[in-house]
């Protein structure tokens, strides 16, 4: 199932071109009460989010893709958790500069481990990107982004894909400079998340996934998510042991090479095999 969020907080379906809306699905989720539960409750609440979608979807309204406005399809994550520079060099390169580069990368990880991003960057394709810097470099960073599915602590390796709900497709944006990552990484607007979940029943294996980015139409990162240093089940593992997840956190897996910067006026197109592809305006 691919679930969109659009508009003013509607609810959707995506089916090929076409959005359900389903927004009437949201009256399962339990009325919240301060203080507020750990986790996004959409996301928390998908068996029941998903039957009730099932119900609806013959009955729904619907309209095209092109014509709505595309909000973030997890709307209130607890963390946004994100891995540095996480793939190998691309394969044509020299055996020995590659398990140098392997080497370097997996230390590059071990050292600086996993960095958050304020949630208050979260936004969606629809929403676009500002940027607040214009005077330094910023850099676009596409990532699969695996969204958790409920609570865990210490997951192991061999069971940490089931704890995924579903996966979308991440920029990760960043202002270049000698600042923190979670401080040039988090502006508003600099982690977009799109276009829709697609629950993990339909990407059993998440690696393997073609993952391609252009800016105004030009090619700048193009990569397969089978050549992650660390995968989503190391991801889940190692960020576990630091930090309970819970459901809706997002994982932003890292991105490979090609990171260029971009300008107001630019249009980003992200595409990923088996999610699909959306088109993010730089402001
Ligand atoms: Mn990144």
């Amino acid at each position: 199932m691919r679930l969109c969020r659009f508009d003013d907080g509607r609810l959707g379906v995506l089916e090929g071109e076409v959005i359900h809306d389903v927004t009437g699905a949201l009256d399962v989720l339990p009325p919240c009460a301060y203080p507020l539960p750990q986790g996004d409750p959409l996301i928390a609440n998908l068996p029941a989010v998903r039957e009730r979608v099932a119900a609806l979807r013959g009955g729904s309204s619907h309209c095209p893709l092109s014509q709505v406005k595309l909000l973030s399809p997890v709307a209130s994550p607890g963390k946004i958790v994100a891995a540095p520079v996480n793939y190998r060099r691309h394969l044509e390169e020299a055996r020995a500069d590659a398990q140098l580069n392997y080497d370097k990368a997996i230390d590059d990880i071990q050292r600086t481990g996993l960095f958050l991003k304020a949630t208050s960057s979260l936004v969606g394709a629809g929403e676009g990107v500002r940027l607040w810097h214009r005077d330094r470099r910023n850099d676009h960073e596409i990532e699969l982004v695996a969204v958790i599915g409920r609570v865990g602590r210490d997951i192991p390796r061999a069971r940490a894909l089931e704890y995924v709900a579903g996966y979308s497709i991440g920029l990760d944006m960043t202002l270049r400079g000698p600042e923190e990552r979670s401080l040039r990484k988090s502006a508003d607007t600099f982690s977009v998340l799109g276009p829709c979940l697609v629950t993990a029943e339909e990407i059993v294996n998440p690696a393997g996934l073609n993952l391609r980015l252009s800016v105004n139409g030009q090619p700048r990162q193009a990569a397969n998510t089978r050549d992650l240093l660390l995968g989503v089940p190391e991801l889940i593992a190692f960020a576990s042991s630091f930090y309970t997840l819970y459901a809706g956190d997002l994982l932003f897996t890292g991105t490979p090479e090609g990171v260029g910067p971009v300008v107001p006026g630019d249009e980003i197109v992200a595409e990923m095999d088996r999610i699909g592809r959306m088109a993010v305006r730089v402001r």
